[in-house]
């Protein structure tokens, strides 16, 4: 039987790294999930100093 390996397991605390606990089968505490995409995108870098850029440039 396969299975796949791509699929995640809650750890009980969300995942956005706020370290709220959560109930099984949860990843995130409501609204978090937001806060994890913002943070993945700064860790990919670019798009967040693009968006610094036109922050500055548009005030
Ligand atoms: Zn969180």
């Amino acid at each position: 039987m396969t299975k796949s390996e791509y699929q995640p397991a809650p750890t009980g605390a969300c995942w956005c790294g706020c370290g709220a606990a959560l109930g099984a089968g949860s990843f995130f505490a409501q609204g978090h999930d937001k806060v994890a995409e913002a943070a993945l995108l700064a860790a990919l870098g670019a798009p967040v100093s693009i968006r610094n850029h036109r922050k500055k440039a548009g005030h």
